[in-house]
């Protein structure tokens, strides 16, 4: 097909470079606004997981988990910094691949460059515990470290602004990073990787590997090298989640979805209480966890 040949190709990023080839399968990918393909993508084995794993733990042991706070902060600054500067070619990328409006994902990128400042910010504190006033002869005091490698599952709703949510306080607390993005909407996650390789961030701290979830995300959530899996979607594959990582007991935050019912007071306004329940819950073709 001849539009297939100017497709952009991505590959995954595992560990600080991009990674193709070598037998591993390609997924088209489509703009659900058109219908259009839009780009290739390589999809991670099991073995890239285990390669990113391995760098990750590395980083933990004699990189990023002893960086000082203070640098890590300095870079997750210059990681904000390159988002703003990048906002266009990042909400074009996202609204072609997500099929929003244009105006919704301005607000998701700049709220992304946001949240990697906001980390930034409190990042030089992130290792700091507290003094502990027992008393007597007995100095008792806290300290925070890294809790391990963290894998990340990310959803096809917010794709950019939802990894950089769970992106930024990871490697701000100096948890070397692996997320898996969904099959349809990789695309803002490997380029942010990118972003976040120009920046200084070391190789291994993030790596992005898109593949199925059903075995790419599941080998992640199972993985024995994974301390801490932080996952968005639904609550079927939560519950699969919470039952994959019982075994090896790793922590783990669900952000499920869900529409709360609205309560609407007998004196309240309806003008304004009606059309802002329909918004909430249809605003995004009602994909919006309200
Ligand atoms: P899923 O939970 O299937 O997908 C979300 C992410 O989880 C994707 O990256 C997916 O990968 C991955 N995944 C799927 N199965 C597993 C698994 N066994 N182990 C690890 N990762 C896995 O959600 P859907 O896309 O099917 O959406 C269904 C509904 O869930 C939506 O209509 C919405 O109601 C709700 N939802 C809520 C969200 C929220 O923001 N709270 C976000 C997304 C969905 P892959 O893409 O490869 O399948």
């Amino acid at each position: 097909m001849a539009v297939a040949q100017d497709l952009r190709q991505w590959g995954i990023w595992l560990a600080g470079e991009r990674v193709d080839g070598d037998g591993r399968s390609r997924a088209t990918i489509d703009n659900p606004a058109t219908g259009e393909p839009l780009a290739e993508v390589t999809e991670a084995t099991t073995a890239d997981l285990d390669a990113a794993v391995d760098a990750a733990q590395s980083q933990l042991a004699g990189g990023w988990g002893r960086t000082p706070a203070a640098e890590r902060s300095r870079l997750l600054h210059r990681l904000a910094d390159l988002v703003h500067e990048h906002r266009r070619e990042l909400t074009e990328l996202e609204v072609a691949n997500v099929g929003k409006a244009s105006s919704s994902v301005v607000a998701e990128v700049h709220a992304a460059a946001a949240t990697f400042r906001y980390f930034a910010s409190i990042a030089g504190t992130a290792d700091a515990g507290d003094a502990l006033p027992i008393g007597g002869s007995v100095a008792s005091y806290t300290r925070r470290h890294p809790v391990g490698v963290v894998g990340q599952v990310i959803p096809w709703n917010y794709p950019l602004m939802m990894a950089s949510w769970k992106l930024a306080p990871a490697i701000a607390a100096g948890c070397p990073t692996i997320i898996k993005p969904a099959t349809a909407t990789p695309l803002t996650a490997l380029r942010l990787a990118e972003l976040a390789a120009e920046a200084g961030i070391p190789e291994g701290v993030v790596s992005v590997l898109p593949g199925p979830g059903s075995t790419l995300g599941q080998a992640l959530v199972e993985h024995p090298g994974i301390a801490k899996v932080a996952f968005t979607g639904a609550t079927e594959t939560g519950v699969r989640i919470m039952q994959a990582a019982a075994p090896s007991m790793k922590r783990l935050t669900l952000e499920l979805g869900g529409k709360s019912p609205n309560i609407i007071c007998a004196d309240a306004d309806l003008s304004q209480a009606v059309p802002s329940s329909v918004w909430a819950i249809f605003y995004s073709a009602g994909q919006s966890c309200e």
